[in-house]
């Protein structure tokens, strides 16, 4: 089965529409995993099948690494600027093709068409980082004593492999391919198997940009595929994104078998609201953070702490606003069930321990017949409940109240995750105070989603990465290269020590 430029996916609305089913990726070529179990793909938002993934076993990972191992001397002999050539093309074909792929995502994960769209041009910024590389990097050279100079070049490590969560499957791939390609390195990406098909298209049309067979590939699986991976001699780097408890486990034995591995985790992003704060701009930013995407980012508000006796209107418009949330139009289902029952756990467990909630978006039915649940605020809560410190990656914001900015503080520096974090508050000193003392790798001031945009980079602080550097911009570059350094004598040198 070959499609020089892919299968196209034909919705233009939100009405079910069944795609094929998902092969691997693999030498140029559509592949069958022979691994044999199967699981569904299923369209949150209808709740019924969009086409089937068949989990990879070992034979398809050597299969995959041996292609992009096999690809890896020619594409690293391939100049640079040649390797960003064909990032450009993508970029163009992307752009070409911005409404076939937001409507793929849409229906692969459940995200409103807004939403996807901006994960698409966010994916296409980042792509455009990637192929700026050839015009920044120069690596450094220097005379280091008489007739003696060094040099560094950044080298690809060879075969890399990314893992990808299901709830950005065009971005988070693409906070990895520019970098890992434009630096030589071949790659073999394992995609969520709930949302595997951005990646497959995203195969499609780097074909069509002009990568020779090889340099990408895809396998698609689960645990056992990424295990698999971790596993074998040929790969040198993988990038892993998704939650705290398999980052780890991708760190350790990534690690343990002599990778470079870079593990970003998950979240439990703090907001503190101070009572100075801007009425409009946190009443409106707070409840997007936490809302948008269905909760289902890892830089969404999941506690609004909330400082001072003056809080109250504050709450109150969230409320309003939160009550306006549109399921379908303006939100959009989550994964799956199992994502369902969590939160409803979440919310139910924290009601039990003396949370009040104002938004209850429990047994939330949106159009469609998938799998919903609705804005949820609630105040009161603590951060003893499980709802108050551990992810819950839903559209529910708890409440904590506070006397102090400290006690704000103290509350946020505790939580073991280190994603994001942001204050509200229109006073300079106050944002200072608290951005100097925040345990977050991302921090916003009058921000819900303190995303850094390009060529700023992506990555959090404590449970929330495991790992050196950041994922996206330079520290990516970084990542998947490593510096050969050059030292250069043409002439005898005579009364000299090497020091000379
Ligand atoms: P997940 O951890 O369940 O899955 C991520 C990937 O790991 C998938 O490809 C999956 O197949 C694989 N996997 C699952 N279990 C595994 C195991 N036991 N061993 C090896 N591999 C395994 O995450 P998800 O549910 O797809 O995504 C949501 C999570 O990702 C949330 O925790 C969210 O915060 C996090 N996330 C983090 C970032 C970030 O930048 N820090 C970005 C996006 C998502």
């Amino acid at each position: 089965m070959t499609h020089p430029t892919g299968p196209r996916f034909d919705a233009t609305s939100y009405e079910f529409t069944r795609y094929i089913d998902v092969h691997n990726w693999i030498g140029g070529e559509w592949v069958p995993a022979a691994g044999g179990a199967k699981l569904e793909v299923v369209n949150p938002r209808h709740g019924a099948t969009i086409g089937d993934v068949t989990m990879s076993d070992g034979g398809d990972i050597d299969r995959a690494v041996a292609a992009a191992k096999a690809a890896f001397p020619a594409w690293r002999a391939t100049p640079m600027r040649e390797r960003a050539r064909v990032l450009h093309n993508l970029r163009r074909i992307m752009e070409d093709n911005i409404d076939e792929l937001t409507w793929l995502l849409s229906h692969e994960m459940g995200k409103t068409f807004p939403e996807a769209k901006a994960e698409v041009e966010k994916g296409i910024e980042c792509l455009e980082f990637g192929l700026s590389m050839p015009n920044m990097e120069n690596g450094a050279a220097q005379d280091v004593s008489r007739g003696v100079s060094c040099a560094v070049n950044y080298e690809p490590l060879g075969v890399c492999a990314g893992i990808t969560p299901f709830n950005f499957p065009i971005m988070v791939p693409m906070w990895m391919i520019p970098q890992v390609l434009v630096a030589g390195n071949t790659f073999v990406l394992k995609p969520s198997e709930k949302a595997p098909y951005g990646s497959m298209k995203l195969a499609h049309m780097l074909r069509a940009a002009g990568l020779p067979d090889g340099v990408f590939n895809v396998v698609n699986g689960a645990r056992e595929t990424v295990e698999g991976l971790l596993d074998n001699p040929d790969v040198k780097a993988i990038g892993f994104v998704g939650s705290t408890k398999v980052a780890k486990i991708v760190y350790a034995r990534g690690a343990a078998n002599g990778k470079r591995v870079l593990a970003l985790g998950g979240a439990k992003n703090h907001l503190v609201l101070m009572d100075d704060a801007e009425f409009e701009l946190a009443t409106e930013n707070i409840p997007a953070s936490a809302f948008g995407a269905q909760g289902q980012r890892c830089m969404a508000a999941s506690v609004l702490v909330a400082v001072g006796d003056n809080v109250q209107p504050f709450i109150d418009e969230m409320v309003n606003v939160a009550k306006q949330y549109d399921l379908g139009p303006k939100l959009g289902p989550v994964i799956d069930q199992a994502a369902v029952d969590r939160m409803t756990r979440y919310v139910t467990q924290a009601e039990e321990m003396g949370a009040k909630v104002l938004v209850d978006g429990r047994n939330a039915k949106g159009p469609g017949g998938g799998t919903w649940f609705g804005p949820t605020i609630m105040d009161h809560c603590t951060p003893e409940m499980p709802a108050g410190c551990e992810e819950i990656f839903g559209p529910v914001l708890s409440i904590i109240r506070v006397k102090t900015l400290d006690e704000a503080i103290r509350i946020e520096n505790h939580n073991p995750y280190g994603n994001a974090a942001a204050i509200f508050t229109t006073n300079g000193h106050t944002a200072r105070y608290a951005v100097d003392r925040f345990q977050a790798g991302m921090v916003g001031i009058n921000i819900g989603v303190p995303v850094p945009r390009e060529p700023f980079a992506f990555g959090g602080w404590n449970e929330s990465k495991f790992g050196h550097g950041d994922i996206t911009g330079y520290d990516g570059f970084r990542f998947w290269t490593r510096p050969r350094k050059v030292t250069t004598k043409w002439a005898k040198q005579v009364d000299q020590t090497w020091m000379g």
